[in-house]
């Protein structure tokens, strides 16, 4: 029954008055406010989702040439991490196929396992980016999270479990889809144990998440707070089976390539050493990298374990940066054009003056992320002007007018 005091009507489930609970809605014999008719609606579904069967058609698993095919048109070179992740993707959808046929017991004659994904790279060379086109494609939900973000439970920062907040709402709070995610969880190195040395101080943002995060990726029944945050008694949870969510981790391990060299220098030592010495291609260590690699950094050998998918990002070239100002999709000398274009101006750049966006980009070793800058840096001046300049007229970007503006900026 609806409780009436003082004239007001109260929402029968948590006897909030409708001065606090804004609109009720009457029923027979009581009132709902819409705090409790969003609970019971996530209730519901939750509950209603969990019944029912996720059902994948073959029609919907992209093959990997096919996922390579729309991940060249947005990211330059990374073939070898490209089809890895292309592989990787198809393979989950095959899995989650697999499991929706045969019903995921643990009875199934065999266990498709996941191939979890570490990407290791330099900053700036396309780990993300390879993420998010990936995300563009695929029919699953998909989030990225932060790792230096993330603290052991109980201190300042966000729960290990926030990263399956984020998938949640990707998924529309639709429990059964988040459960066949993506997450690409950003800066994993930087959760690296920070010494070998393990006193009695805690290492609130090393070990601890590595160890809470393993949870994640162990396949467990993980509860979640929906709105993020902490978790607290009163509090309604949302559980999450984290069996078949695939996790892509990013990392530019600074400084690994030392540990490669050391690795690979005592592994070839001896009878026929100078012979493979030779064939080490020593500008780019970083593509022998190893699982053990990995944990001589600072990963705990648990976590290594679940990612049985290890693969390197190519340092970017010359070439590969001047391919990027010019090739993808969304290249920035092409979103320049479109811009000028609405001005009615058609924007062009002398190839020189491109080159020397490239020599200023090696210079500051920034990787793609200092060619937006130095970009900003030549254009800002011209965009401002923009609006006054004859439409229907050319403009042309010289190597003597990127010079000059490079020098006044840097
Ligand atoms: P990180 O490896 O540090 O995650 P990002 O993927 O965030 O690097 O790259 C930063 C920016 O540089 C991207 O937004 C993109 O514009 C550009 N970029 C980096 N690598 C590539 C690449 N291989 N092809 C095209 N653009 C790239």
């Amino acid at each position: 029954m609806a409780k009436k005091t003082n004239n007001e009507e109260h929402c029968s489930f948590c006897g909030r008055p409708s001065s606090q609970a804004g609109m009720l809605l009457s029923g027979i014999n009581g009132y709902i406010c819409q705090f409790c008719s969003d609970q019971a609606h996530q209730i519901f579904k939750q509950e209603g989702a969990h019944k029912g069967q996720v059902e994948i058609k073959d029609s919907d698993i992209p093959t990997p040439a096919s996922i390579k095919e729309f991940l060249d048109k947005y990211v330059i070179g990374q073939d070898a991490a490209k089809k890895v992740l292309s592989v990787a993707v198809y393979n989950h959808y095959k899995r989650l196929k697999y499991n929706s046929e045969h019903g995921d017991k643990e009875s199934n004659e065999v266990e498709i396992e996941k191939s979890n994904i570490i990407l290791v790279g330099e900053t700036g060379t396309g780990k993300t980016l390879l993420a998010r086109t990936i995300a563009r494609l695929l029919k699953v939900p998909f989030c990225i999270a932060d790792a230096t973000t993330l603290t052991e439970a109980g201190y300042v920062g966000d729960d290990v479990e926030n990263v399956l907040v984020r998938l949640l709402q990707a998924a529309n709070y639709d429990v059964p889809s988040c459960e066949r995610g993506i997450v690409f969880i950003d800066e994993i190195d930087k959760i690296a144990r920070k010494s070998e040395n393990t006193s009695i101080t805690r290492d609130v943002s090393g070990e601890g998440v590595q160890q809470a995060l393993l949870k994640l990726l162990e396949g467990a029944l993980v509860s979640v707070p929906p709105e993020g945050g902490r978790k607290h008694p009163e509090q309604k949870l949302i559980t999450i089976n984290t069996r078949n969510i695939l996790f892509i981790c990013g990392g530019a391990f600074d400084g690994i390539e030392r540990t490669i060299a050391s690795r690979l220098n005592s592994n070839v030592i001896g009878f026929k050493g100078d012979e493979n010495r030779n064939t080490l291609d020593r500008d780019n260590m970083l593509q022998y990298v190893q699982p053990m690699d990995l944990k001589k950094f600072g990963l705990i050998p648990e976590l290594v374990g679940r990612f049985p998918v290890l693969t390197a990002l190519q340092p970017l070239d010359r070439e590969a940066l001047r391919r990027i100002l010019t090739e993808p999709k969304n290249a920035l000398v092409k979103q320049y054009q479109a811009l000028f274009h609405m001005d009615g101006i058609e924007l062009t750049f002398a190839p020189e003056a491109l080159d020397l966006i490239v020599d200023k980009a090696v210079k500051y070793k920034l990787g793609a992320r200092g060619l937006r800058s130095i970009m900003e840096s030549i254009m800002t001046d011209m965009m401002f002007d923009l609006p006054n300049q004859k439409k229907g007229s050319t403009f042309t970007i010289t190597a003597a007018m990127a010079e000059e503006k490079m020098k006044m900026e840097l």
